[in-house]
């Protein structure tokens, strides 16, 4: 992720990761009480480094600190260009990038003064969608929304995606589908879920789940398509019959599913409607319009 010339963007400084500090004391590191994004630039048809709906993705940052009473007193201007920066320090392209709200030292649960933030980012490059992934429907159910805010993204919140994902490549799959409490498909550990019938897509609707920024993209992208696509609750037993299936996000943009546990989904995925989806979104990504602080690159 990084090495010795690797910079970060630490408290509105750009400082070498090697040499940046945190807390131990803080409230993050021992309670998960901090939140972050996961975001990703792409070198676009325009020869720029664009960031992807960064808009959003700051949008997102700030509810998820607010849902958690985090202090949060940053632009999405401001951590945009800071974003840029850090691509551009680092000569970043295609990459991810990690933005993190944390406290400060504090061993209580009463809220903080202030908050921190840093944004790193690494190389990443666009998934090439020709591999399809293995999942397992996990043991491991999502988190109570009575007891979590499914639509903030809390560090804690991922001991929950770090054990059905590790759960499942242990059984021999690439990746975890969990369910909710009611026993109905959810998502990923980090992406939501699509399944294809009889030429329609169906995708779980919010409440159990995150709504990642990408789903709501696909969401746009059906329209354009006129793909018929319903959000509503999908039984483990329907999932089953599934046509073909895919996961989607930031991290894994759409990624087909060829089998789920011992079935292996009958359509061939360049066949399927999400093949469709993924073409598009491939194509969405980098198209963006030229933005005033994009790094042009010769
Ligand atoms: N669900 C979960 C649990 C996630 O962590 C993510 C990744 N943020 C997603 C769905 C997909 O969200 P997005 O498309 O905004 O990356």
């Amino acid at each position: 992720y990084y090495n010795d010339n690797t910079f970060i963007y630490h408290n509105g400084n750009l400082v070498k990761a090697k040499d940046a500090r945190i807390d131990l004391y803080s409230q993050t590191m021992h309670y998960g009480y901090g939140v972050f994004e996961g975001i990703r630039s792409y070198k676009t048809i325009h020869g720029t480094t664009a960031i992807f709906k960064p808009e959003e993705h700051y949008d997102r940052l700030r509810k998820s600190a607010q849902a958690l009473n985090l202090p949060y007193n940053w632009s999405n201007e401001e951590l945009i260009d800071a974003t840029y920066a850090v691509l551009r320090r680092n000569d970043l392209q295609d990459a991810y990038i990690r933005p993190l709200i944390y406290g400060p030292a504090n061993m209580s649960f009463n809220p903080n003064e202030e908050s921190n933030i840093t944004i790193q980012a690494w190389a990443m490059q666009p998934f090439l969608g020709d591999k399809l992934l293995r999942v397992h429907i996990s043991e491991f159910q999502r988190p109570n929304p009575k007891a979590f805010h499914m639509q903030a993204k809390a560090c804690g919140h991922y001991v929950n995606s770090i054990l059905a994902s590790q759960d499942a490549k242990a059984k021999g799959y690439d990746e975890a589908l969990l369910k909710d409490l009611n026993g109905n498909i959810a998502e990923g550990p980090g992406a939501n879920f699509f399944m294809e019938k009889n030429g329609q897509l169906i995708t779980p609707a919010a409440g159990h789940i995150l709504t990642g920024i990408t789903r709501a993209t696909v969401l746009q992208l059906c329209a354009a398509l006129n793909i018929d696509v319903e959000e509503r609750p999908i039984h483990p037993d329907e999932l089953l019959t599934a046509d073909s299936a895919f996961f989607c996000g930031t991290a894994a943009e759409v990624i087909g599913i060829q089998q789920i546990d011992n079935t292996t989904l009958p359509m061939p995925w360049a066949e399927s409607l999400g093949a469709q989806v993924q073409q598009a979104y491939k194509k969405l990504v980098v198209a963006q319009p030229i933005h005033t602080k994009a790094t042009v690159v010769a």
